[in-house]
């Protein structure tokens, strides 16, 4: 059976992945990142220019599955503004929330608690965290591919 909440967490998703947020190259990064997931075949590339110790623009390039771009729309959506310590912060919640459902991550991550549900399918937690993945290594400037396997 299927709670309201989680309709309307499903309807968020599939907005973002009709819609994406900050879809496109981003002129001026000052870094980036690719990240694929085999299982899926979601794929990736996310840019980021930071200024100072804040993600003042990101974007993303690429195409998967609506949870996989739905995610990394969401997740470069809640991201603009923050600093790198945050967004680690944030990617550590969230990775939790998506692996184990903790309702009090979902609480902390506001918008993003539309991928709790995810932790009850193993298959696509992969595809909800591969744009997060993907940001850890732009933000530790890593250039080798992020894969999910
Ligand atoms: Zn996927």
């Amino acid at each position: 059976m299927i709670s309201e909440i989680e309709e309307l967490y499903q309807e968020v998703i599939l907005d973002h992945n009709k819609s994406p947020r900050n879809f496109g190259i981003l002129a001026g990064a000052t870094s980036k990142a690719e990240g694929y997931n085999p299982l899926c075949g979601d794929r990736l590339t996310l840019y980021v220019k930071m200024d100072g110790d804040v993600i003042r623009d990101i974007r993303f390039q690429g195409s998967g599955c609506a949870i996989s771009v739905a995610s990394a729309s969401m997740m470069t959506a809640y991201l603009k503004g923050k600093t790198k310590a945050e967004a680690q912060k944030i990617f550590e919640r969230f990775h939790r929330m998506v692996t184990t459902g903790t309702n009090g991550d979902a609480e902390e991550l506001e918008s993003l608690a539309a991928f709790s549900g995810v932790s009850r399918f193993p298959v696509r937690i992969k595809c909800a965290s591969l744009s997060w993945h993907t940001l850890k290594a732009a933000l530790e400037k890593k250039k080798e591919m992020v894969s999910t396997e």
